[in-house]
């Protein structure tokens, strides 16, 4: 038997543990070509919210009483692939189950991962879909030219935490945004921004914003939206990149959010906003994974993991991350 957690009900507003469900699944035996594995680290993430409803999006959603799926590292445990042997690892989008079985047809999905070099949670975060989305967004998007302004918002999460070290990497000055003191510091002593906000102490954003970057700002990698990105629009400068990675402060709402009109900023400014969506650049995966491997291994990088231990808290993990109760990326260990 292994645990599994299915959507139980569709979240309005907020999402609550009661939207998940713990259910007991039998495990059956193993056809030619399957193999078994066991969740090790299990990725929770924002974009997981908009599954959780009905509507349409560039993923479709999950459905009721079907599992919640996400990024997983895991272990064979038993196999009939040639391809696969017991201890290897392995990381894709899988079900929440500790243990389950993968198709000939799903492992086409699935790649190997090796923790001999590189810690096997950081398949889910900085060498992962956080830091592919991180280097593409601001490199396909931004542009990024030495000595350009960048800001980033949510700066102290799984993306906004390597696009700020990138950004470093690329010669640009980095201002962060985040949402406690402590979290600003560790934008400045870890993550090598040269400032940075915290958004729930900051009265008057616009000021704070045109403080922090007197040159203006050049490229703004969005993960936040709302208020917070209404407020960067008054600094933006002629040409500027604005990358819309993610909206995390509108996910809950229940109406249509009401906010600044972007159109004469843009026009203005002659700026470009872009919505951007990792899975669109599949072809520059490789290229931006041996950057992103490179830089690690140079320690040009860094990255931070905020782990939650046990299957038991997937659901509140997922919960904490509207919280801001993470710091980097948010992995639980199974
Ligand atoms: P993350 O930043 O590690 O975690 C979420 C963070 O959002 C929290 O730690 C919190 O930090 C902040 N937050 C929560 N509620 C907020 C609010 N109401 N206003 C402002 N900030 C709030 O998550 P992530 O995985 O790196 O994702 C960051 C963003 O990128 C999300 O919007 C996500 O959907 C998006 N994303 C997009 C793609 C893509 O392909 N487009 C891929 C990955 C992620 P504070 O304490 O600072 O508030």
């Amino acid at each position: 038997m292994s645990k599994t957690i299915i959507l139980n009900n569709r979240p309005v507003g907020m999402p609550t543990l009661d939207n998940f469900k713990f259910i007991s699944e039998e495990i059956k035996s193993l056809n030619k070509g399957e193999i078994k594995v066991q969740a090790k680290y299990v990725s929770v993430d924002p974009y997981l919210r908009g599954r959780m409803s009905a509507s349409k999006s560039y993923v479709a959603p999950f459905e009721v009483g079907k599992p919640i799926t996400s990024g997983i590292v895991a272990e064979v445990i038993t196999s009939e692939n040639e391809n696969f042997a017991v201890g290897d690892f392995i990381s894709g989008i899988l079900d929440w189950k500790e243990e389950q079985i993968l198709t000939a047809e799903t492992l086409k999905e699935i790649r190997k991962v090796d923790g001999s070099k590189i810690p096997l949670s950081a398949y889910l975060g900085v060498v992962g879909m956080t830091g592919l989305t991180a280097y593409l967004g601001l490199t396909q998007i931004g542009k990024p030219q030495k000595g350009e302004t960048l800001l980033v918002s949510g700066a102290a999460g799984a993306v906004g935490s390597i696009v700020g070290q990138i950004g470093k990497i690329l010669g640009l000055r980095v201002v962060g945004i985040a949402g406690s003191d402590e979290k600003v510091s560790l934008l400045k002593s870890e993550f090598g921004y040269d400032e940075g906000i915290n958004y729930n102490s900051t009265e008057d954003m616009q000021s704070a914003i045109h403080k922090a970057c007197p040159d203006g700002v050049d490229i703004y990698f969005d993960n936040v939206g709302g208020s917070i990105s209404d407020a960067v629009l008054f600094s933006i400068n002629k040409f500027a990149r604005i990358i819309i990675c993610g909206a995390i402060s509108m996910y809950n709402e229940t109406s249509l959010p009401t906010g600044i009109s972007v159109q004469p900023f843009l026009v203005k400014n002659s700026a470009l906003m872009q919505g951007f969506i990792v899975s669109n650049y599949q072809e520059k995966f490789p290229e931006a994974a041996k950057q992103l491997g490179t830089w690690l291994a140079e320690n040009k990088l860094t990255y931070r993991e905020t782990i939650v231990e046990g299957f038991d808290n997937i659901p509140q993990a997922f919960l904490d991350l509207f919280e801001g109760k993470n710091k980097g990326k948010m992995i639980v260990k199974v």
